[in-house]
């Protein structure tokens, strides 16, 4: 019989056997194809903690693998590899070894959030897979990726000044990920935007990128913005136990 999310076993795993009779009735081929056991050796008993300690992930424990997230998915429907469900499902049982065979495709999760709007059990799947990119590059396992660097340029500028200017956001972001400012693309879209935003506009956002407005009042705010950034990111290093490596 057919073998349900067969592109999830690994294909030395699976034999067919050409030629097999059994009490006269020929079963070769597709129907006498079978999914040889194997042995897990390798745990992470706190994988679960890891993903639950980073943002999106807090409710990966009510997941009751019922589907529905991968059934909705965006990316499964053109990547059947891509599955949230089977990913949720690993990181419970502490299988590592297995979800970083999938590393290099988690990350393409497009934040949709059809998964979560399918949920049952209000999981969170987006947040799941977030948190997973996540942990992923925490602990080295995958480049940072350039979502990551946005990130980074752009709550900086919100620290630091309450305010967002999107010309200082864009060359940063740029600078950071070892872009060319002079691509066509780029080139040819602040061409487009220049020739079509008004004289005013256009001064106001060169002045701004010049003299970075600050919110008024906005030391104190910051401070503790920051504060509170820092504890978030002890804690998620010390639910990884990245403390104790950093340390040793
Ligand atoms: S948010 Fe990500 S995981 Fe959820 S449905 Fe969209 S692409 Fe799939
Ligand atoms: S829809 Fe929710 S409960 Fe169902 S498998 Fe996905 S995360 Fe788990």
């Amino acid at each position: 019989m057919p073998i349900h999310e067969k592109s999830l076993i690994r294909p030395e795993n699976l034999v067919t056997h050409e030629h097999l009779e059994i009490d006269g009735v020929d079963v070769s081929g597709h129907w006498s194809t079978f999914i040889t056991s194997r042995a897990i050796t390798d745990y992470n008993e706190q994988m679960q903690e890891e993903i639950a300690a980073l943002p999106g992930g807090e409710f990966i424990h009510r997941c009751w693998q019922c589907g529905s997230c991968t059934n909705a998915c965006t990316i499964n429907a053109v990547n059947p590899d891509f599955n949230p469900r089977y990913w949720i499902y690993l990181i419970r049982m502490g299988f590592e070894s297995e979800l970083l065979r999938d590393k290099d495709i988690i990350w393409q999760c497009v934040s949709c959030n059809k998964c979560t709007y399918a949920c049952p059990r209000d999981v969170s799947p987006e947040g799941v897979m977030k948190a997973t990119a996540h942990w992923l590059e925490l602990k080295g396992y995958t480049e940072k990726k350039p979502s990551t660097a946005f990130d980074e340029v752009f709550s900086e500028q919100v620290f630091a000044t309450g305010k967002i200017e999107e010309g200082r956001v864009l060359r940063q972001f740029f600078a950071r990920t070892g872009q060319s400012l002079s691509q066509g693309w780029l080139v040819e879209l602040i061409r487009s935007l220049a020739s079509r935003l008004p004289v005013g506009l256009l001064v106001k956002l060169g002045l701004a990128s010049v003299i970075r407005p600050r919110t008024r009042g906005w030391r104190g705010a910051s401070l503790a913005i920051d504060e509170y950034v820092r504890e978030c990111e002890a804690a998620a290093r010390k639910a990884l136990r990245l403390d104790v490596q950093g340390a040793e």
